[in-house]
């Protein structure tokens, strides 16, 4: 039997269409999809669409559409063998990373992806980016799923989900992975790097979670940022956690105001997470004083991890009520391979 594949538009300029009459672009009517790209129906695999009744534009994506996303891949997971989720470019890094952590013990592969031109345009990226999703989402060996976790894929390269950021508005060529090599690069053959995958020997049942907590924050440091500001945000009463893009490997100013702010936040029980605003590299406290004062303080390394994934991580830890004494120790292990 052919893989069968469930195709989920969710929105973004992927699934758009040029109306001739009116010029405007507007959502594209997935029922007729094989229609409209009739080289769909040279795949070796049988599609499935679905869409979102209300196709969104990814700016305007949240974590119950997340929950849609998971819910739909939850109902089919035992019929199918593969889901390409199609989605706006915008934000698909934050999706593609919380879907990682959402879909415990996932063994089929989930790939999201989009385009920079929309799929009725002459010049679009939409088609290569779809038809190549649908068939890395179909490859198997043995009867199994070759990918069994949550990869994006855009020109010519699937990256693991959690460890992408969009790089690009205007270049094909949009999301970048500076961390962790791509999974798959597709050239004349679809080259898989098998040794860097992740491997789903377990025979558990996929487990969906669906709790995401958002009272988090997230602060990017820069010369001259005010203490009251910090101060006022750090003492918001919802205020669970706070994720702060340091510089460099991890390092922050070391004026009084400053760390007498992080501290009380940690001792009102506020989890603070150190992640790099580089894009590239990993935060590493051991390296300079300025590092240094906030490990000791009882900050949390996000190492490596995207800005992306540590927010979704985080919204999905407190979700599970992880308990404070195992907070720090779960939130630097790599669960879904977020982490180097
Ligand atoms: N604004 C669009 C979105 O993220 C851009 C895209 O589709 O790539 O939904």
């Amino acid at each position: 039997m052919k893989p069968q594949i469930l195709l989920i538009y969710t929105g973004g300029t992927i699934g758009m269409i040029k109306d001739p009459i009116t010029a405007t672009l507007q959502a594209f009517d997935f029922a007729y999809l094989i229609e409209k790209i009739p080289e769909l129906n040279l795949l070796d695999c049988d599609i499935h669409p679905v869409s979102f009744e209300t196709p969104l534009d990814s700016s305007n994506m949240n974590p119950s559409h997340w929950i849609a996303i998971a819910t739909i891949i939850e109902e089919n997971y035992q019929t199918h063998d593969g889901f390409v989720v199609l989605h706006g470019s915008d934000t698909m890094s934050y999706t593609a990373s919380a879907l990682s952590f959402m879909l415990e013990n996932l063994a089929k592969p989930v790939i999201l992806t989009g385009s920079q031109l929309p799929i009725g345009d002459l010049r679009t990226d939409a088609k290569e980016n779809l038809i190549t999703s649908i068939q890395i989402a179909a490859l198997q060996n043995n009867n199994t799923a070759v990918i069994k976790e949550v990869g994006l894929y855009f020109e010519y390269k699937l990256y693991r989900g959690n460890r992408t950021t969009k790089i690009n508005a205007e270049h094909f060529q949009a999301f970048a992975s500076l961390n962790f090599p791509a999974l798959v690069t597709s050239g004349v053959h679809l080259k898989v790097n098998h040794e860097i995958l992740h491997k789903n020997y377990s025979q558990a049942r996929l487990v969906v979670h669906k709790k995401m907590n958002t009272n988090i924050v997230l602060l990017k440091l820069f010369p001259g940022i005010s203490p009251v500001i910090l101060q006022s945000i750090l003492e918001i009463p919802t205020l669970k956690a706070v994720v702060i893009e340091t510089y460099g490997s991890g390092n922050a100013t070391t004026e009084d105001w400053f760390l007498e702010a992080i501290e009380e936040a940690l001792d009102k029980g506020v989890f603070v997470i150190n992640v790099t605003q580089c894009a590239g590299g990993s935060v590493s406290m051991n390296q300079y004083q300025t590092g240094k004062t906030l490990q000791k303080l009882g900050v949390i390394s996000g190492k490596d991890m995207t800005t992306e994934s540590a927010m979704t991580k985080l919204m999905f830890m407190l979700g599970l009520e992880t308990p404070k004494n195992m907070f720090k120790t779960v939130f630097e292990t790599s669960i879904r391979g977020e982490i180097s």
